[in-house]
């Protein structure tokens, strides 16, 4: 059995706040690994902006290069169309039937859940960990739980981590973590800006965006 982690995103490009959200989640929790799950088309996003999901695929593999426990999937890569989370995890459950799987999200992208497709059930369904953001902290996310009751609800602390039995199946993590000020909007901001990306993105993904022309 496998403690999966499920990280959704554009990844429009992949930089260095997505890596530091992966990196806590794992340094904090008994994960075995994480997928990295680029969406095909983002369901709230202008599409023109959007570069081909092959590009955000192959900037997340080089991302996660170094990385044994990050993973690249293309279960919504492959899938023409919007990606549902509640449909992404059924397909999930059914390729990896003996893992347990956790979403994790930002507490800016969880403050819409009640916009999600079918979000009782997929809270039902999974647990959820999330993420504080710079301007997102974690005391924002009372309104929501009020909202969505969860079955099991910790605040993860700094100390040591969490053990497997702890994790509650349909709970929600809350993880309060120290991640930059880094957004890929301001990322494509910038390079049509003609401003440098360097120390937002990792260098690989920095190299493969210049080499391939993205954003400009
Ligand atoms: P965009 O500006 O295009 O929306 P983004 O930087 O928000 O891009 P997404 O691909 O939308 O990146 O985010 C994927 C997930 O990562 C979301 O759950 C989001 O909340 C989370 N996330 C992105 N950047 C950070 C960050 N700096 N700190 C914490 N969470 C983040
Ligand atoms: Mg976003």
């Amino acid at each position: 059995m496998n403690l999966t982690g499920l990280f959704g995103g554009t990844f429009n490009p992949i930089h260095l706040g997505h890596l530091k959200v992966a990196e806590e989640v794992i340094s904090r929790l008994p994960l075995d690994r994480i997928l990295f799950i680029p969406s095909y088309i983002p369901p709230h996003k202008s599409p023109g902006e959007v570069v081909p999901v092959r590009h955000r695929l192959k900037m997340v593999e080089i991302a996660c290069q170094g990385y044994p426990a990050f993973q690249v999937s293309e279960v919504e890569a492959r899938r023409p169309g919007p990606s549902y989370s509640i449909e992404t995890l059924r397909k999930l459950k059914q390729a990896f039937p003996a893992d347990r799987f956790f979403f994790i999200v930002g507490l800016d992208a969880f403050l819409e859940i009640d916009t999600w497709k079918d979000h009782t059930q997929l809270l039902q369904e999974c647990s959820f960990i999330v993420v504080s953001r710079p301007g997102f902290e974690i005391e924002l996310s009372e309104k929501v739980i009020e909202k969505i009751r969860p079955a099991h609800l910790i605040i993860l602390e700094p100390g040591p981590s969490l053990q497997p039995e702890d994790l509650p199946a349909g709970g929600l993590i809350l993880l309060p973590a120290e991640t930059p000020d880094i957004s890929s909007t301001d990322i494509r901001k910038r390079l049509r800006t003609g401003q440098p990306i360097t120390g937002l993105v990792p260098p690989g993904v920095e190299n493969y965006i210049i080499k391939h022309r993205l954003y400009h």
